[in-house]
């Protein structure tokens, strides 16, 4: 199968990383939309968070310790930030490979969906 992230996974595309974990990685997204936007990802292929199984739970408080440790480098832990799993085409997830996005360096509305 080819990935995209999985390649970055691998190291056979570049990516800006943030932070390499044995289970995880963060790199920054290539179209920000905030000051901050990292995208956390697994480095098993998981195609999305639907199909997270009880087995996973490694990897997921890996990611999540890893969008925490983002935002302390990046300054957001007082301020605050967003953290997004996008799952199907109404939320817009465009990329099959399960991916957390750290947004955060400006105020944000709640909710986060634009008016159509
Ligand atoms: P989603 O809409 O949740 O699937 O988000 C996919 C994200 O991946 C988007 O924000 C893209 O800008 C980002 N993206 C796609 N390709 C790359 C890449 N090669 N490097 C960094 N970010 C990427």
């Amino acid at each position: 199968m080819d990935c995209i992230f999985c390649r970055i996974a691998s190291g056979t595309i570049p990516a800006e990383v943030v932070l390499d974990s044995p289970l995880s990685l963060a790199f920054r997204d290539l179209s920000p939309v905030a000051p901050t936007h990292v995208l956390v990802i697994p480095k098993r292929h998981i195609a999305h968070a639907g199909e997270i199984q009880p087995g996973d739970g490694d990897i997921l408080a890996d990611m999540l310790i890893c969008a925490r440790r983002v935002a302390e480098f990046d300054g957001l832990a007082e301020s605050g930030y967003r953290l997004v799993f996008n799952v199907g085409d109404d939320a817009g997830n465009s990329v099959p490979h399960l991916h957390l996005h750290v947004i955060g360096g400006t105020p944000m509305g709640w909710p986060p969906f634009a008016q159509q």
